[in-house]
Parts: C-alpha cells; sequence; structure tokens
C-alpha cells in the first residue's frame, strides 16, 4: 500500500500546503494507479501531461510563498457530464463525439462553474469520468464505452450513473471526484464501492456547465472516502451563481466545522417504509448496526412514517423522463458532436439518422417514454398526476422534519448486484432506486456513507443514507462524521491493493 492511500483529504492538502508532499508526486503516484487500474474502466479520458503540469504550477506557487487554495494539489477526478474547457465532454454517448476525430469527443468552449471553482481552490483536474449514457442508468452499464467494474469484486457493477467517480474515489485513483445526482446518481455508486457521497439540496450547487438530465432534480456533488473531505469539497463548490438562475443564495454553511459537532441530542427518524420488501437482510442488518451506533454516540432515534415513498419510483419515473425528452432534443446535429447525413438526405432525416447512430438504447427508451407522458392526451394522466404526487412526497418530508433533524435509511435496498444482472430488466434497475427518489423529488440534501461489509460471497460495502432538510447540510455533516468516528473507515477494496 503506498503513503498517501490512507490519509485523509484535509491531511493530504495540509501537508502540500506546507510543504511535506508535493503536488507533482501525489498526482504521479494517483496516474500510476489510473494506469494500473485501467480494466475497471473508470476514466474515459486521463491527461496525465496537463495534470502533471498544473500540479507543478501549483508546487511552485508553495515555493514562491503563494498560500495556496483548500483544495491544494489534491488529484480530482470529473465526471463526463460536467463541462471542461480543456478535456472533452462525451456523457458517455456516441452522440457527443466529434465528426472530426470520431474517437474524440465534444469538447466544450467553457467550464463548468464547479471546475471553475475547483480550480481557484488549486484542485488539479485528472480526468474525466465513465457513466451511464446522460447520466440515465444504476450501474454504468449503459456507457456506449463499455461498463465501470466495482473494485469490491470486479464481477459486479459500481452503481450508477456516476459510477466511474465512485470507483476513482474507492480504488484510490483520486481522493476527492465530482458526480452528480439527479435521481441518487451520487448515493448509491457511492454506497455500492464503499465510499461517501453527497447530494447537495436541490440549487445549493451551480448547474451551469452540467450536460441537463432533469433540470428540475439535478445537483453536482463530491465523492471521497471520509465524510470531512466531501465537507470540504461541498464547501468550494457550493453557493450561487448568477449563471445558473436556481442556484441559491443563502450563504454556504460552515460544513467541515459541522463535522465536529457531534449527534449529541439530535432527533434520527427512521421511516418504516423504507426497510420493506425487497431489501436484502444483510442491508438491514448493516444499516440497523449502523442506526444503533448513532444511538450510542448521542442521538435519540424515533419510527416515523412517509406514506408516499411508495410512489416515488412511478413518479420519477415520469417526470425525469419527460425533462429529459425536453433537455436531449438538442442533439440533433446541427450543434453538438455527431451528425449523420446521407448525400440528398433532407434536415429532418439527418435529425433522426444522427439520434439514432448516437443515442444508445436506454436513452431512446427514455426519451420515448418522456414524450409520451407529455403528449396531448397523455399529459393530465401522467405528468400532471406525477407533479402532484411530487408535492405529496415533499410534504412526507416536511412533516417528518417537523419531528425528527435527520432521517436514516438504508441507499440501497441491496449490495453491489452482478455485470449483466438487471440489464434486460428495465424495471428492476428502476426499482432498485427506490430509497434515493424520493428525497430528490424532494429536493432536499442527502449522503451515503459506508457502514459495514457485509459477505454474501466476498466482502461487499453497505452504504447507510442520511437526509436533512433543504440547505441544512451542516446536520447532515454532523451525523455522517459521528456515524464515521463510531463505525472507523472500511478497508481498502481487494483490487486496489
Ligand atoms: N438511476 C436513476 C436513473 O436512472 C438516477 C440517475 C441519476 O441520478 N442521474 O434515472
Amino acid at each position: 500500500m503506498s503513503s498517501t492511500e490512507q490519509r485523509s483529504l484535509s491531511q493530504t492538502v495540509a501537508d502540500v500546503q506546507a510543504g511535506r508532499l508535493s503536488s507533482e508526486a501525489l498526482v504521479r503516484e494517483h496516474l500510476q494507479r489510473i494506469e494500473r487500474l485501467a480494466p475497471l474502466n473508470a476514466f474515459l479520458h486521463v491527461d496525465s501531461e496537463r495534470a502533471l503540469e498544473a500540479a507543478r504550477a501549483v508546487d511552485r506557487r508553495r515555493e514562491q510563498g503563494q498560500s495556496l487554495g483548500p483544495l491544494a494539489g489534491v488529484p480530482i477526478a470529473i465526471k463526463d457530464a460536467i463541462c471542461t474547457q480543456d478535456a472533452p465532454t462525451t456523457c458517455a454517448s456516441k452522440i457527443l463525439r466529434s465528426n472530426a476525430g470520431a474517437r474524440e469527443g465534444w469538447l466544450a468552449p467553457f467550464d463548468a462553474t464547479v471546475i471553475e471553482r475547483l480550480r481557484s481552490a488549486d484542485a488539479v483536474l485528472v480526468g474525466k469520468t465513465n457513466m451511464d449514457e446522460f447520466a440515465m442508468g444504476s450501474s454504468t452499464e449503459n456507457s456506449a464505452y463499455g461498463p465501470a467494474k466495482n473494485p469490491w469484486d470486479t464481477t459486479r457493477a459500481p452503481g450508477g450513473s456516476s459510477g466511474g467517480s465512485a470507483i476513482a474515489v474507492a480504488a484510490s485513483m483520486a481522493p476527492a471526484s465530482l458526480g452528480s445526482d439527479t435521481g441518487g446518481s451520487i448515493r448509491q455508486p457511492a454506497s455500492l464501492c464503499g465510499v461517501v457521497g453527497v447530494k447537495p439540496s436541490y440549487g445549493r450547487v451551480s448547474r451551469y456547465g452540467l450536460v441537463a438530465f432533469a433540470s428540475s432534480l439535478d445537483q453536482i456533488g463530491p465523492f471521497t472516502r471520509d465524510v470531512r473531505g466531501s465537507a470540504r469539497v461541498l464547501e468550494v463548490i457550493a453557493g450561487h451563481d448568477p449563471r445558473d438562475p436556481t442556484s441559491l443564495s443563502a450563504p454556504v454553511g460552515a460544513y467541515e466545522a459541522a463535522c465536529d459537532r457531534g449527534v449529541r441530542g439530535l432527533k434520527i427518524g427512521v421511516p418504516r417504509e423504507y426497510f420493506g420488501s425487497g431489501l436484502q437482510p444483510q442491508v438491514e442488518r448493516a444499516v440497523s448496526a449502523a442506526i444503533d451506533d448513532l444511538e450510542r454516540a448521542g442521538a435519540s432515534v424515533h419510527d416515523i412514517e412517509m406514506p408516499h415513498t411508495r410512489y416515488g419510483v412511478a413518479t420519477y419515473y415520469v417526470i425525469a423522463t419527460a425533462e429529459a425528452s425536453s433537455n436531449l432534443a438538442r442533439f440533433d446535429g446541427v450543434r453538438f458532436g455527431l451528425r449523420v447525413e446521407e448525400p440528398g438526405a433532407d434536415l429532418t432525416t439527418m435529425y433522426g439518422s444522427t439520434r439514432d447512430a448516437g443515442f444508445g438504447p436506454e436513452v431512446k427508451r427514455r426519451i420515448l417514454l418522456g414524450t409520451y407522458v407529455l403528449s396531448s392526451g397523455y399529459y393530465d394522466a401522467y405528468y400532471a398526476k406525477a407533479q402532484k404526487v411530487r408535492t405529496l412526497i415533499r410534504r412526507d418530508f416536511e412533516r417528518a422534519f417537523e419531528a425528527v433533524d435527520v432521517i436514516a435509511t438504508p441507499t440501497s435496498p441491496t449490495v453491489a448486484f452482478r455485470l449483466g444482472e438487471r440489464m434486460h430488466d428495465p424495471l428492476a434497475m428502476y426499482l432498485g432506486d427506490i430509497y434515493q427518489l424520493p428525497a430528490s423529488l424532494a429536493g432536499i440534501c442527502g449522503i451515503s456513507l459506508p457502514c459495514r461489509l457485509v459477505a454474501p460471497e466476498q466482502p461487499l460495502p453497505v452504504g447507510l443514507q442520511l437526509l436533512a432538510p433543504a440547505l441544512q447540510e451542516e446536520t447532515l455533516f454532523a451525523a455522517a462524521a459521528a456515524h464515521e468516528a463510531a463505525a472507523g473507515p472500511l478497508p481498502q477494496p481487494p483490487v486496489a491493493i
């Protein structure tokens, strides 16, 4: 095991800032691991030279006596749905391949706001990570560039859609990464790969430069190995952005400081609807033990009811597909990426051929579904109804948070499932999102953190999901850090050692 793997993010930054560790050495070591672990297929693009150059620039500034930012010299991996000016953005789709060189992806003309903020905090971007095409999926198998593999067992899926970002952190290819969570795409892969993943409150982080999937749900958030690390990254990327009108102007909290608060006096609600059929017994045992840990640390635990939970999957898959069908209309062969044009064909044919060749089967299924639920004659029965149920789900949370500060649930009903297992049964894939979707529909914040390893055949991580009201990320970090202190860190996944 190398020197940097078990060091916390804040310790690593402190070492770079103090000159005990050079960013160049740190980045080089992680690039070597990225190369060695290439069979996991976590990265779609790595630019080693550029990353080393950026690392050397950080080291030079330190040598000149300049003070460095809160992510000084740290290698960070970015989900390939987030626009970067100096590296291609493909959303793991063939439609965002540039026509010129069919291997290379579309190059955004600007950096996403989160990328600007990472750069000004002195982070070093190492590459773009694999994902489900346009973030649609729960396993990273819907990538046009091949599935990614879970470092705990390479025959299993890492979860999705931000699978590559979760693997990168789990297998120590980067101390931190960014993903996006529309209906669980940060929390679920964090759970299945045994790392910390945060879905901020809707509007907490700017979506400017995130390729839109479902605009009323999308949020960018961090993955790290420890809770404090995610708190630090969120502090860097959060905050109002005039370029995203849905970003909130409320001041960014002191998330890292909140990690020291403890949970004494905190009320934790446990909704029984999240412990029903479909929940694997070993997951239930691990999550219950984690809740006991929190109780021992000084929190009180209360049974609560969330009666509309069971409508979450249906509601989400109507609203998210409706929004996606509209958002993805822009990929038509005119302004972005791929264009398929037969000689003499008219414009409509060009649109059709491009979209047919460029989109994969799951994306096509969602566009069809979304167009259907918005079409006249069906709009009231599906889309309008889903919006009403969304309100009921939101009210479940409002009512629950009158009685408790935090809600604790499993993140996913199962541990990592086998690659291929759910690919021919979209409904089984969708149903696996059941515990993540209500919080997304309500716009509140959530975190998944590793609680225990269970051993169906070989050790696999189980994630604990904690949820707090919108903009109460500090409470979330306080509870998560208290659990982490009680449970201790997970070991390294076998493939990463
Ligand atoms: N698994 C969910 C879906 O397929 C959520 C994806 C996401 O959060 N991007 O839509």
